[in-house]
């Protein structure tokens, strides 16, 4: 085994405090171990005896390692995860000693009457409880530090009633939902051998870290994440000396140690390395199945901030910490794999596979243009709202990137209905059909493009750094199941199947084409452009969140069994509520900033402006410039207090109101301006008053002296 630089036998770390395969197998009974993988491979139910053997050897392990209690490890509608801790004690025995116990029953069901998180009007408090349930299909493990040692168990969230009140049971079923219809499409193409069908997922983690002394400066970051105010400092991230750059020595500390912990998590942290703001930074581990990869991000961000605190840092997961540098967000890679390790987005080297492939990207091309307004609010997010549309990041118009070579076969698809060329050279594959042989081709990048083809996957760049992954892969597990099941139906009932495949390619490449774009999406003009296709272009969160209950959504979700109306209706409202908590939050806290520090601040600081004027002019000496800034301060000022007293007022009306999409709106277009209105006059202030006298770290102390 190789030694790594610093030391740390990695292969031996790796997966240590997991309860993986390996584990189950050298501890589980064969005939529990095969129960177990049935149940975690084809979806079949435990049965509580088995259920026992295995929550035994599970205690058993986690005891070995050092716990003392166990947890159902859930994720509500909030983003970030929840637990409750139950020790393995049980009752007192006549001894006075204690048992540690732990029965399948607790394994797979808890009820950690976690009745204070969003439901969405969709739990009574009378039936309050909510209950959640092992996800067998994503290992447990143990989590331990100075504080103690913990069995994480994965599990999902439901009523009473059985509604999904979290973000891993809507993406479980949508996986059941691409699982059936993809095994569907390969029997159609003649694979008989494939048992079933995973989005594989590889998220991209961005993030920022600052000096923890200098945040705790900040009321701004402590309550919202982000500053509210700052200008920017003389120097920005125009050089792009950061991006990729040498990784400073308290930053490798940082990522080492974090590595470290995720590696004993069995996370498979892979790349890392700076990106293009100034303290930003980017950690992307190797993709995993969908449900598992989606908790694996959950862990990456909750060790991000653990190791951060720890080492004196603080770490940033806000899209948009900082006004005029780059925000953070995560890239969902996404593509589909067989179990027996087929990627249904390889182009693939003969002309069959070649055709198969290439109807696979139309159904998601199609999946994708149907569906866009839902995949757009899959992204939505507070925070987002600083990104999305800003000129660093993908616009909040949804188009596909597919690269140059697919682009050309799509447009003779269009214009002939045949392809019979590819570009770069791409070998001609003559006697089938018409269809060239297509070249894998990753080195033609699009980094502006919110949804791009990357060779042999989906890349989807919008969603929020702060969020789970889970609902945009929700959506993209959906709609690409439904292309896939309305492309099934038709070719099922075809004679000519070739003809028919021939045919449903070139209907999709020209209803669908609209979607592609391969320029330029930072540019105005794309933003022009996409409005006369008729795309949608949805700037703000409040604008997105109607997609979710759309009529065609609501068809399409129940179809396939992955939300009922209700539990849409349920989330809408939630996002309306987070909405609405968030901006008035930030409201209050401009609010009490501006009150309490910066408008004292400058009053202390015209103080001793007026008095330099009076002592330099009782001196027999001018004092224009003194003057001068006494004046402007002054103005800034006034401006200040008249800006502060409309967002008080602003913010009155919004919160009483009642809660709900009026509501958002509300938020959105009257006190999201005037906190606008506020910023400017305060930043103009920063740039004259004293820094000695300014009440908080600036820009540049917090981004350039980490
Ligand atoms: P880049 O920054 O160029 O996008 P990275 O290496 O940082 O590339 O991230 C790429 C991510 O995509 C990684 O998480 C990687 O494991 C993942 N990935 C690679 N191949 C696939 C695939 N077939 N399906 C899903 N994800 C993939
Ligand atoms: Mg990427």
């Amino acid at each position: 085994m190789e030694e790594i630089r610093t030391g740390v036998n990695v292969a031996e770390i790796f997966g240590k405090n997991v309860f993986n395969d390996t584990v189950m197998q050298e501890r589980l009974p064969k005939k529990i171990y095969k129960e177990l993988k049935r149940t975690i491979e084809e979806g079949k139910e435990l049965d509580l005896a088995t259920a026992d053997v295995i929550a035994h050897e599970m205690k058993e392990w986690a005891i070995e390692k050092g716990a003392t209690h166990y947890t159902h490890w859930f994720q509500p509608l909030t983003g970030v995860t929840a637990e409750k801790h139950d020790s393995f004690i049980s009752a007192p025995m006549s001894n006075g000693k204690v048992l540690m116990s732990f029965s399948g029953k607790e394994l797979i069901k808890g009820e950690p009457d976690a009745s204070s998180f969003p439901s969405g009007g969709l739990r009574a408090t009378f039936e309050a409880r909510g209950y959640t349930a092992w996800d067998p299909t994503s290992p447990a493990f143990v989590k331990k530090d100075e504080n103690g040692c913990i069995l994480y168990i994965p599990t999902a969230f439901c009523s009473y009633t059985g509604e999904a009140l979290d973000q891993k049971t809507p993406l479980l079923r949508s996986m059941e939902a691409i699982n059936k219809q993809a095994l569907r499409f390969l029997r159609l193409f003649g694979n008989t051998t494939s048992k079933r069908v995973k989005p594989s997922v590889g998220i991209e983690q961005e993030y920022f870290l600052v000096d923890r002394q200098k945040y705790l400066q900040r009321k701004d970051l402590v309550f919202t994440g982000r500053t509210l105010f700052g200008a920017m400092p003389p120097k920005g991230q125009e050089l792009d000396d950061h991006y990729f750059g040498s990784i400073r020595a308290r930053i490798a500390s940082f990522m080492k140690e974090v590595n470290e912990e995720l590696w004993r998590l069995g996370v498979t942290a892979k790349t890392q390395h700076n990106e293009v703001a100034p303290a930003q930074h980017e950690l992307a581990p190797i993709y995993m199945e969908c449900n598992v990869a989606v908790d694996h991000n959950q862990l990456i961000m909750e060790t991000l901030k653990k190791v951060a605190e720890k080492q004196g840092l603080h770490c940033l997961l806000h899209e948009k910490p900082f006004a005029g540098v780059n925000g953070s967000g995560k890239h969902d890679n996404w593509s589909l794999t067989t179990d027996d390790g087929k990627n249904l987005l390889d182009p693939g080297k003969t002309p069959h596979e070649n055709i198969q492939f290439l109807l696979m990207l139309l159904c998601v091309l199609r999946a994708v243009d149907k569906h866009s307004a839902l995949l757009r609010e899959s992204a939505a997010d507070p925070g987002n709202d600083h990104r999305l549309g800003s000129s660093e990041a993908p616009p909040a118009i949804i188009s596909v990137f597919l690269g140059e070579q697919l682009e050309d076969v799509l447009e003779q698809l269009v214009n002939t209905g045949n392809a019979t060329h590819s570009l770069k050279g791409g070998k001609l594959q003559t006697g089938v059909k018409t269809l060239p042989g297509l070249n894998k081709d990753a080195t033609d990048r699009n980094r502006t493009s919110p949804f791009a083809f990357t060779g042999n996957k989906f890349e989807f760049r919008m969603l929020g750094s702060r969020d789970s992954a889970a609902a945009p892969n929700v959506v993209l597990n959906t709609i690409v199941a439904e292309s896939l099941c309305e492309t099934c139906d038709m070719l099922e009932k075809a004679e000519d199947f070739d003809k028919a495949v021939h045919d449903i390619i070139k209907e999709y490449a020209t209803e669908h084409q609209r979607i592609v774009f391969n320029g330029n999406g930072y540019a105005q003009e794309w933003v022009e452009e996409a409005e006369r296709r008729g795309l949608p272009n949805l700037s703000s969160m409040v604008d997105a969140i109607p997609a979710l209950v759309s009529e065609d959504a609501i068809r399409m979700f129940e179809k396939f069994h992955v939300f009922t109306e209700a539990e849409l209706r349920s989330r809408a409202e939630i996002k309306y509520e987070a909405y609405s908590k968030a901006v008035n939050i930030e409201a209050r806290t401009m609010i009490d900033v501006a009150s309490k520090h910066i408008i004292p601040a400058v009053i202390r600081y015209t103080r001793i402006l007026a008095e330099t004027v009076n002592a330099v002019t009782q001196a027999g000496a001018q004092a224009e410039v003194q003057l001068g800034l006494l004046n402007d301060t002054g103005r800034l000022l006034k401006e200040t207090k008249e800006a502060l007293d409309i967002l008080i007022a602003e913010t009155g009306k919004a919160s009483e109101m009642g809660e709900g999409e009026e509501q958002a709106r509300r938020f959105r277009e009257h006190v999201v301006p005037a906190m606008d209105a506020l910023r400017r006059p305060v930043d103009e202030l920063e740039m004259i008053v004293d820094k000695e006298v300014w009440p908080m770290p600036s820009y540049g102390d917090l981004i350039f002296e980490v």
